[in-house]
C-alpha cells in the first residue's frame, strides 16, 4: 500500500477556451522582436499555429506552392518567440525591430 492510497484528491476540471481575435487587443508598436517566416523552409506542419499564445498564425496559400505556409498576423503578434522555438524546420527567425 502506498502512502497516497487512502487519500482523496480533488482536481479542477480543465477547459479549452477558443481564442476570439475580435476581442483580442492589437499589439500596437511596442513589440521588440518580430518573427519572420522563411517560406522556402516552412513545411506547413502547423506546429507554430498550435503553440502561438496569441493565435496570430494561420496557414495560407503561398504563391503556387502545394502546401500552405505559416502566415503571421502582426496586428496581434506580441513577439514572444514561441513560434520560432518550436518550429522543427527552423523556418522562423526573430528579428529585432
Ligand atoms: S512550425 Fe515551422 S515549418 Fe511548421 S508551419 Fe510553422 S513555420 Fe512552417
Ligand atoms: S512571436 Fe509569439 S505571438 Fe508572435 S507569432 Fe510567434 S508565437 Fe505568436
Amino acid at each position: 500500500m502506498t502512502q497516497y492510497e487512502n487519500q482523496k484528491f480533488e482536481f479542477e476540471e480543465g477547459a479549452v477556451i477558443k481564442h476570439d481575435l475580435d476581442k483580442a487587443p492589437k499589439t500596437g508598436d511596442w513589440r521588440y522582436m518580430t518573427p519572420k517566416v522563411d517560406k522556402d523552409k516552412c513545411s506547413g506542419c502547423s506546429t507554430c499555429v498550435s503553440y502561438c499564445p496569441e493565435a496570430a498564425i494561420e496557414l495560407k496559400k503561398y504563391k503556387d506552392e502545394q502546401k500552405d505556409k505559416a502566415d503571421i498576423d502582426y496586428d496581434f503578434c506580441k513577439g514572444c518567440g514561441v513560434c520560432s522555438a518550436v518550429c522543427p524546420m527552423k523556418a522562423i527567425m526573430m528579428e529585432k525591430n
